[in-house]
């Protein structure tokens, strides 16, 4: 398709149609910089109308790097000896979630490897994870993410019940090949079908994949389809980097285009979606390129010196990763912080949404 066929593309985009299969393929190959740049606008106006010049901010806590699995891409696996694990105890996260709220962001992500001892039940009959939701919702009466990997039906709906208003779980691939690669000894289909009853339980979806990790185009193309189909509420993409104590070869690399690409090709298809924007890849430069790409959500905001690190990389340890500091990069970006009203109306109306679509289901089953 040559770049008159691009720009009729954006065209279609940006009138609300649906993108067929080779369009999205021939969008997510653009790599020559004016194409690009078309590209990254066409993403940006289609933000601008469903977002106005607003961005969330998410608070993000890593609150135990123990894990039961053996992702080969994940430093956190199970079998890396090398690594020195942290869990925190309820108190220290409760306190962190109380400063991120403090310092303004819009959500607090309580995200841990899959740790079973945060999903024991304990002898009055309830859950360690189930009550740090519940408390951190009163106190902070901010919306939560949790991200505990696959979990019970039941767990999900308990979780739901105690205030939390998002599950967050990544396939990372859409390839059941790759996946069976990448997620050694589990359930294609498990992981799947937690992400089901979650939405049954009312939750919101965040769903995500790897680029770098050995995938082909036509496997992100699948896994756009696949994130439709699932009528994902967040999505995010994410560059593989290589990491001490993983058997993932250094050979495999994300080239520098794909993830931003692929922002702003989710942003043609998911165009109401929150989309992630993440520094922990390429620092405060990489914001501003996945936000010039239509991401609309500023991550890995982490209490600094606090050591709720996880996957967190840079500038762990410093004020950098607070939002006072990125007001910069939104100023470059002609973008403002949302406000907290904003970001519930967003929840309300993507959930009456949910649960239209899925009272339709069940009529149609
Ligand atoms: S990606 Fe998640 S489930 Fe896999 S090893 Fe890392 S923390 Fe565990």
């Amino acid at each position: 398709m040559i770049n008159s066929g691009s720009d009729a593309v954006l065209q279609n985009a940006l009138h609300g149609q649906k993108l067929s299969p080779d369009e999205i393929r021939h969008l997510l190959g653009l790599r020559e910089g004016k194409a690009v740049s078309r590209l990254f606008r066409t993403a940006r106006q289609i933000r601008g109308r469903h977002f106005g010049n607003k961005v969330f901010l998410y608070g993000f806590l890593y609150f135990s790097t123990f894990c039961r699995n053996n992702c080969r891409f994940c430093q956190f696996r199970k079998a890396n000896f090398s690594l020195e694990r942290y869990r925190k105890t309820d108190s220290e996260i409760i306190e962190a979630a109380r400063r991120m709220a403090d310092a303004g962001v819009h959500l607090i992500d309580l995200t841990m490897g899959e740790d079973p001892d945060f999903l024991q039940m304990n002898s009055n009959g309830s859950v360690r994870l189930e009550n740090l939701v519940h408390k951190i919702k009163t106190e902070t009466g901010l919306p939560i993410m949790v991200s505990p990997g696959v979990i019970s039906s039941d767990m999900l709906k308990r979780l739901a019940e105690a205030g939390a208003d998002w599950y967050a779980c990544y396939q990372e691939t859409h390839h059941r090949p790759l996946f069976e690669r990448l997620r050694i000894g589990q359930s294609y289909d498990e992981r799947w079908q937690a992400k089901k009853y979650a939405q049954n339980a009312g939750l919101l979806i965040e769903e995500g994949i790897l680029t770098g990790v050995g995938e082909t185009a036509d496997d992100i193309l699948h896994s756009l389809e696949m994130m439709r189909s699932l009528k994902a509420d967040q999505v995010r993409i994410m560059s593989f980097r290589p990491q001490n104590g993983i058997p993932m070869s250094d050979d495999l690399k994300a080239d520098d285009l794909s993830e931003p690409v692929t922002i702003a090709v989710m942003r043609l298809i998911f165009p109401g979606a929150m989309i992630p924007a993440s520094s922990d890849v390429d620092g405060p430069d990489g914001l501003r390129q996945r936000l010039r790409a239509g991401a609309n959500v500023i991550t890995s905001l982490i209490p600094p010196g606090k050591g709720f690190t996880g996957v967190v990389t840079a500038d762990t340890d410093s004020a950098q990763r607070m939002p006072r500091s990125i007001a910069p990069v939104l100023e470059h970006c002609a973008l403002e912080v949302a406000s907290a009203k904003d970001y519930m109306r967003w929840i309300e109306t993507r959930r009456s949404q949910s649960e239209f679509h899925q009272k339709l289901q069940d009529s149609v089953c």
